[in-house]
């Protein structure tokens, strides 16, 4: 088989690492998306997909999971807490979000880490600066109004490599991998 036959061959996953929420983490971010899908209008997510994408590497050869679990295992960062405490909108007004006005110091420590450890392991990245935000509702119909949302506090103790598949009903995730936040390696 020439080789451009046997990569198309190649078990491929769309995959991406994210902050994945406990579950009442999610239910309190997904009953503010629901205010916010009652005021705007739009397709609330379910909540069992409600996460935060720290690094998309989308479409990807199964043979390099080995090399992402690789980078993911170079981070070194604490754990944390993220104070969400805004919504905004992107693309007009379609995608609505929820975000911390304040992002943790680690946070950005582990997208700047992450990204880092995956170019070095040849994976293209977007190019634009990490801006962390939950997508709550998308096909919105109107703007969020400017007024502060309640702030919702996530605890962060892991991060996860997760598989996006779609389905009739939109994407479902699948976990494929999860790493502890930790500030110095045991040793
Ligand atoms: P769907 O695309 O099926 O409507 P989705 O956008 O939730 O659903 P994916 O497209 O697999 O699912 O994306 C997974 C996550 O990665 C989402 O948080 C999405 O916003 C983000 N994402 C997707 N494409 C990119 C990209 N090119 N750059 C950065 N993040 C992306
Ligand atoms: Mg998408």
């Amino acid at each position: 088989m020439p080789d451009s036959a046997a990569a198309a061959a190649e078990p491929r996953l769309r995959v991406f690492f994210a902050l994945w929420p406990d579950a009442p983490t999610a239910s309190r971010l997904h009953r503010e998306a629901r205010q916010l899908q009652r005021a705007c209008g739009g397709r609330l997510m379910r909540q069992d997909t409600i996460h935060l994408t720290l690094a998309f590497l989308g479409d990807t050869p199964v043979s390099r999971l080995p090399a992402l679990a690789e980078a993911a295992a170079q981070v070194r960062v604490p754990p944390c807490a993220l104070v969400l405490d805004r919504c905004g909108n992107w693309h007009g007004n379609r995608v609505l979000w929820l975000g911390p006005s304040c992002p943790p110091t680690p946070l950005g420590l582990l997208a700047a880490q992450l990204g880092k450890a995956l170019r070095e392991r040849g994976f293209a990245l977007e190019k634009r600066p990490f801006a962390p935000h939950v997508t709550v509702v998308r096909n919105a119909l109107r703007p969020p109004a400017a007024a502060p949302v309640p702030a919702i506090t996530w605890d962060v103790p892991a991060f996860v490599l997760v598989a996006s598949e779609r389905g009739p009903d939109g994407a479902h995730y699948r976990e494929i991998g999860r790493w502890p936040l930790i500030k110095e390696a045991a040793n």
